[in-house]
């Protein structure tokens, strides 16, 4: 490793996407390069820090007027995204004018998507920008056909075909018209604030774009013909769960709340493989009807349970065999041995920490790429089953298929062979630890 080499990572400020980019910033720093970590003011204040390697520093950049509130409702649609650019590059240029006025010049920014901005200040910089894609490696492919003349046809399939017909798209695993990304068709208000910056993300590709995915996952789509090369380097989970060099490093430490306390000692109290743990993400509520059913599937499972209900607690019922939190560090609840299934809305992390720690899935996606990740787990890999509406006697069936005998037992022994393969990509000479070292030693990777 060169000395001189020094990543400026740069996370749009979501828990979803400060986790992956977290993890890498831990990753290359441990492969001994200096890594400077950059997200939103707010955000990075609350970040924990603590047991971040040596080389691994936090520089937080502004989002301008946004700095006071980064929320729905106070965000303007008519201005967002000029203010976060424009703010997000001045600041981060005083931070790369600094480290370089320290001796320590930044020589590759990686960011993710939704700050397409943070290329202008490499590109200022005269150093390599790579894309660092957080969400499958099937779902860039999807992404990429639709900037590069597929827009039509997909706006088209999306519009006209039913909901249930398979869509076939070059190097993209066989998907269902449901599960096209609501990004890109615009169904939210959330996701029109944001689709410009993702269109922005796929302008000027460099050519190496790093995934949060690993070989053995999503291999046809990793090898597609394509004028990126996508290059895995996942799962980006800490090392307790994946080398397992660092047995201490288990908490991902970009948690935005606390966890409570309790629930652990609760949790290893359980049989193994006895708990449905269920939990939506940062992002997602859903209504109170939707969590009154998941209340009554539970409470008819007879099984123990641990859910994550973010602020509202209206249709959550603890019982006598639940526990309710607000948050919870979820990859050491699925890692326990005590989860046997996991009620999810399949945002790609919590995906990807589920197969690394073998729990099957019931999926209930909502929105963003959520739908094509729940399609993976059940038909290309087939470790969970999505749950076609939120009500009670749906849900009971699909935790009863997941934990039960039968076709249960074949998607946990599928877990199982999957968590395997995903651990095996960070030991020693594994494709992301081969895929991650070659990169940082090339010129993409700020190598001259
Ligand atoms: N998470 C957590 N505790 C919780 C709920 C979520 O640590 O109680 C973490 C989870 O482990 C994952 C991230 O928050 O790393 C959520 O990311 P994901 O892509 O699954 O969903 P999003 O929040 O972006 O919808």
């Amino acid at each position: 490793m060169e000395e001189k080499q020094h990543f400026l990572i740069v996370s749009f400020p979501a828990q979803g996407h400060i986790n992956p980019s977290l993890q890498l910033a831990k990753r290359l720093a441990r492969l001994s390069a200096r890594v400077t970590f950059s997200t939103s003011i707010e955000y990075n204040s609350r970040l924990n820090t603590s047991s971040s390697p040596p080389t691994l520093s936090f520089s937080p950049y502004s989002q301008g007027k946004y700095d006071k509130s980064f929320k729905l409702p106070d965000l303007d649609p008519s201005d967002l995204l000029t203010e976060l650019a424009s703010a997000g590059i001045k600041s981060l240029t005083a931070i790369a004018n600094e480290l370089a006025a320290s001796g320590s010049p930044v020589t590759c920014v990686i960011f993710n998507f939704l700050v397409p901005w943070a290329r202008d200040v490499a590109a200022d910089l005269a150093v390599p920008a790579v894309l660092y894609w957080i969400q499958a490696a099937a779902l860039f492919r999807v992404y990429h056909l639709f900037f590069n003349g597929h827009a039509e046809k997909i706006i088209n399939i999306a519009t006209q075909e039913k909901p249930t017909s398979e869509i076939a798209l070059p190097g993209v695993p066989t998907l269902q018209v449901r599960d096209l990304p609501s990004l890109l068709l615009k169904k939210l208000t959330v996701d029109e604030l944001f689709f410009p910056a993702v269109e922005a993300t796929f302008q000027g590709l460099s050519r190496v774009v790093l995934v949060n995915t690993f070989d053995g996952l999503e291999k046809s789509t990793l090898t597609a013909a394509g004028e990126a090369e996508l290059v895995a380097i996942g799962p980006a989970l800490p090392s307790a769960y994946t080398d397992g060099e660092d047995e201490e490093d288990k908490a991902i430490g970009g948690d935005l709340q606390r966890a409570e306390d309790e629930y652990m000692a609760w949790l290893s109290a359980q049989k193994e493989g006895s708990v449905v743990y269920v939990s939506f993400g940062s992002h997602s509520v859903l209504p109170v009807s939707e969590r009154e059913e998941i209340s009554k599937a539970l409470r008819e499972s007879g099984r123990p349970y641990l859910w994550v209900a973010r602020g509202e607690r209206e249709g959550v019922e603890e019982g006598e065999k639940g526990r309710v939190v607000e948050w919870c560090s979820q990859v050491e609840v699925l890692a326990s041995g005590a989860v046997g299934c996991f009620v999810t809305h399949c945002g790609w992390n919590s995906t990807l920490e589920s197969v690394v720690c073998g729990v099957p899935m019931v999926g209930l996606p909502q929105w963003t790429d959520q739908m094509a990740n729940c399609r993976l787990v059940e038909a290309e890999w087939g470790v969970g089953v999505r749950a076609e509406k939120a009500e009670k006697a749906e849900l009971s069936r699909c935790i009863e298929l997941v934990m039960g005998e039968g076709e249960g037992e074949d998607m946990r022994r599928r877990a199982k062979a999957l968590a395997s393969l995903a651990r095996d990509a960070f030991r020693e000479g594994g494709s992301s630890d081969r895929n991650l070292r070659a990169f940082v030693r090339s010129p993409m990777g700020g190598l001259t």
